[in-house]
């Protein structure tokens, strides 16, 4: 038998490893998916630091989505109630180089977008960045991300100077309190979550809080669950650093020494006193100060958080209040201590660090700073000024851009916009109205390319070579370990050759991805991302490495890899900066590692300090109303991934989660006559979409939760974002995907045929049956 390939999970930020088999092995019979194709075998990998041999059962079924609806020639059509027709790569490149060129001519370089994704390799990201922002001179690349994690992004750049989660997985096995906020941590995350679980269940003192409106799989495992009301986020944040400030729990030396901006914040939760805030939440007084009283007591606080804080038109604000918390406590820099935003996709991380996001650019820079543009003009060989001084078109203004025919061309790769955008129906009435959209994906049908004027076919994991890095900065190298269906290719290489065909012919010669990420990671040398000591031949021969990883800590005298360095990188050399700290210097007898981050007391700031944040609450962007009474809050499964591309192909998963559902308190269904199982209208300023209700004390009073899954590919009337609005945080535009104002009306049987529901449908934007026709 071969040795198994290793390689990453596909799926999500936890980022477990994997140990991947051919099909057929000598003596035995070969496995086969539901469709009859040889399977390959997957196992978890015991060696990867980050997982240690665990997978959940996205990563354990991930093998039979690999030969399903796969995508495997271009097709074209002139517009779209067209059928597809198969093309050459020639003829589809050549379309879509003489578009581009014609878009650049009567439009500029900023009337093309790309819309990209955390299931992306991070040499794809990094191919896609220097096309669009560097020879293009467009920074109109955007990621799923912006729907993801681009709170965190902009809360840690605002807070601590730079990007990059402080903490690490070993935190969740020695911390004494964890503090979940918006995360369904047992579900979304699970391996990271069993390993929390595990410790808190062996430790007695250790304690749990989870903060939540429904009592999910996490708050059914903590020592106190607060049941707040969706939008009350802030004034609990607030409400316990108010406690905390009252009783003196402060941790003075390291706020004198290490912060800035401790004053306006102590000012602004003056006004948060616990009897205030827990009327507006919703929770108990004593439940409050029980949480605040956990902070103060613990030695070490460890914060986790995902989409219930990001998908906030506050998101930044929150998580910026988080970060407060752990700077007046101390808590950041130590073992078991620090904030932790937990990624949702496979690689946002490696997206972050390759600067796919509309406003920040490679190696942990931003498109604003005109230092980092010069860096990188000079290393990319373009001329002073190329890269546009000004962020590009985050996902929602590329929507509002073809609405407006400011967008010429949309090229949306590796995401499905048709379905996790917010507001659906306006959302696919621009791209109705797209004069010429490129849907690059690994399957066909999926509901975006219903609006695609051409699909080219994408090699995905497996079928390509390239590195992911997880929530804890661990970059791991992804091997192909299979051959593409048909004539499907990487990311990166459609990316590199649409370059070459519009002129740019050494800017992208590359003759492979380990090429490219040489490339890429000489660009992140002295930044906060330092993986310049990384190589596709480093983590093939050692396997896993997190980052800080600087070159010059990684030779010995032989020229033989060894290890990474914490040596922080500072951007100021500012004489307070360097004197600053002498106290405070955590590490300083201990061994050097790069599992943390900020373990100085020093910041990427340019004094070195931290800067606290002073936000006042502001609830949520539309609150309900007596015309619509409930908040409709949306959440992931644990056995479906995103928009169900691959996770609707696998028969296992799809026989434990079929259908969307609805959750409603019993009070609720009570007082509107709801049933269990019966169909609910759920209708908000912006659709109508119907659900099976299912009865729950789960979830608090006035609140009803929806998962966001299902998409028009694979539900007739459940699509979660027919529902939500676009309002986002005005800092991260980060879209409030996580709560809108809803009504909700039985339907009866005897108005099964509602005139209401029929005509809303009939208004939706009419899509191709054969491009939607899929094997259930
Ligand atoms: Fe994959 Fe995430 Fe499950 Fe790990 S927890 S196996 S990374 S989906």
């Amino acid at each position: 038998m071969s040795e198994p390939i290793k390689t990453l999970c596909p799926y999500c930020g936890v980022g477990c490893g994997l140990e991947v088999s051919p099909p057929a092995q000598s003596g035995k019979a070969t496995n086969r998916d539901s469709d009859g194709n040889p399977l390959w075998q997957v196992r978890g990998d015991r060696a990867h630091p980050s997982s240690k041999g665990k997978v959940c059962v996205k990563g354990g079924t991930v093998a039979e989505s690999l030969d399903k609806n796969r995508l495997k020639y271009p097709m074209m059509r002139d517009s779209l109630d067209r059928e597809f027709q198969r093309v050459s790569w020639d003829e589809a490149l050549d379309k879509i180089t003489q578009q581009m060129q014609q878009t650049i001519q009567t439009q500029g370089a900023d009337g093309i977008c790309m819309y990209g994704s955390g299931q992306f390799q991070t040499e794809d990201y990094y191919i896609a960045q220097k096309l669009l922002k560097g020879c293009l001179g467009t920074n109109n690349f955007d990621a799923n991300s912006r729907l993801c994690m681009s709170s965190a992004v902009s809360g840690y750049i605002q807070s601590f100077g730079s990007d990059g989660p402080p903490s690490c997985y070993d935190d969740l096995e020695l911390t004494d309190c964890a503090f979940l906020i918006g995360t369904n941590t047992a579900e979304c995350h699970p391996i990271v979550y069993n390993r929390l679980r595990m410790h808190h269940k062996k430790n007695r003192k250790v304690k749990m809080i989870v903060v939540d409106p429904r009592q999910t799989k996490t708050a059914k495992d903590a020592d106190l669950h607060l049941a707040i009301k969706p939008g009350t986020d802030m004034e609990l944040l607030n409400g316990i650093a108010h406690l905390l400030l009252r009783w003196g729990e402060l941790d003075t030396l390291f706020i004198d020494e290490c912060t800035q901006g401790f004053g306006d914040f102590a000012r602004i939760i003056q006004d948060y006193p616990p009897e205030l805030v827990a009327r507006r939440c919703g929770i108990r007084i004593d439940h409050l100060e029980e949480a605040a009283r956990y902070w103060a007591e613990s030695e070490n606080v460890l914060s986790l958080w995902s989409m219930g804080v990001n998908q906030s038109s506050e998101g930044t604000a929150k998580v910026r209040t988080i970060i407060n918390l752990h700077l007046m406590t101390g808590n950041i820099g130590r073992p078991g201590a620090g904030p932790f935003s937990l990624t949702g996709q496979p690689n946002a991380m490696g997206g972050r660090e390759a600067g796919g996001l509309c406003h920040i650019l490679p190696g942990y820079r931003v498109v604003k700073n005109a230092d980092h543009r010069r860096e990188l003009e000079q290393v990319w060989d373009l001329s002073p000024g190329s890269i546009n001084p000004v962020p590009g078109r985050d996902a929602w203004s590329m929507i509002t851009g073809l609405e407006t025919g400011d967008v010429g061309v949309l090229w949306v790769a590796a995401t499905n916009p048709a379905v996790s955008m917010p507001d659906l129906v306006r959302t696919k009435k621009a791209l109705l109205r797209s004069p010429f959209t490129i849907v690059q994906d690994a399957y066909y049908p999926m509901e975006t390319a219903s609006f695609a004027h051409v699909v080219l076919p994408a090699a995905q994991w497996g079928e390509k070579t390239g590195t992911m890095t997880n929530s804890e900065r661990v970059v791991t190298l992804c091997p192909q370990f299979r051959p593409a269906p048909g004539v499907a290719k990487p990311d990166w290489e459609i990316f590199a050759e649409v370059g070459r065909r519009l002129g740019f012919t050494k800017e992208f010669d590359f003759a492979n991805s380990a090429e490219v990420y040489q490339e890429f990671v000489q660009l992140t040398k002295d930044r906060p991302c330092d993986m310049s000591g990384l190589s596709h031949g480093r983590l093939r021969q050692q396997g896993s490495i997190q980052w800080p990883c600087p070159l010059e800590e990684v030779e010995d005298v032989n020229g033989i890899a060894l290890s990474c360095s914490t040596e922080r990188n500072i951007n100021s050399e500012s004489e307070e900066a360097k004197g600053l700290f002498s106290n405070l210097f955590r590490n300083k007898d201990e061994t050097p590692e790069p599992k943390r981050l900020y373990t100085d007391g020093r910041f990427n700031t340019a004094d070195g300090r931290a800067k606290f944040s002073a936000f006042h609450a502001k609830g949520l962007a539309e609150p309900i109303d007596p015309s619509y009474p409930f908040v409709l809050t949306t959440g992931r499964l644990y056995e479906h991934w995103h928009t169900m591309t691959r996770t609707g192909r696998i028969d296992k998963i799809m026989k434990k989660q079929p259908r969307p559902f609805m959750e409603i308190h019993p009070r609720d269904a009570h007082k509107l006559g709801i049933e269990e199982g019966a169909r609910v209208e759920v209708r908000s300023r912006r659709g109508l979409s119907t659900f099976p209700a299912r009865i729950t004390e789960a979830i608090v009073p006035g609140t009803v939760f929806v998962p966001m899954h299902w998409g028009a590919l694979w539900t007739d009337d459940g699509e979660a974002n027919l529902l939500t609005h676009p309002e986002s945080c005005p800092i991260s535009l980060e879209p409030e995907l996580k709560a809108c104002a809803v009504n909700l009306t039985p339907v009866r049987l005897e108005n099964n045929h509602n005139s209401d529901r029929e005509e809303f449908q009939s208004q939706l934007p009419s899509l191709s049956e054969k491009t939607m026709s899929v094997k259930r």
